[in-house]
């Protein structure tokens, strides 16, 4: 069968845009999430850090990647799937960090980050 619709009519409409959050839940993981996305999810985290749930998390002073122990002020918040992948701003996806794994973790590959995790076990 040929397809030969290379020039679909155009009626107007715009692509439409997924504000439903569960549109993101099906696959949980996405190359890149949109701006929208990313927007509301940096909000959350926003208000997350002023959560009672996010002060306790970093007053057990762990960082939830290398297990050292750290004061709280110097952890930081990580989202173990990045917002940027679609990840959400919600317990479970979000740990406490310290500032050398933060950094560690933005600048490597899921893969290079996975073999420094499997070096730490
Ligand atoms: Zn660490």
């Amino acid at each position: 069968m040929m397809d030969t619709e290379d020039h679909p009519i155009d009626d107007g409409f715009a692509e439409p845009v997924p504000s439903d959050p569960s549109a993101f839940e099906a696959d949980g993981f996405i190359d890149t999430a949109d701006e929208e996305h990313i927007r509301r999810e940096k909000a959350k985290a926003r208000e997350m850090r002023h959560s009672q749930w996010w002060k306790n998390e970093c007053g057990r002073g762990v960082c939830y990647y290398c297990k050292r122990r750290f004061p709280p002020k110097e952890l930081t918040m990580d989202h173990i799937v990045p917002i940027i992948r679609g990840g959400f701003t919600r317990k479970g996806n979000v740990v406490p960090c310290c500032k050398e794994c933060n950094n560690k973790k933005k600048y490597m590959l899921p893969i290079e980050w996975q073999e420094y995790m499997d070096s730490l076990k």
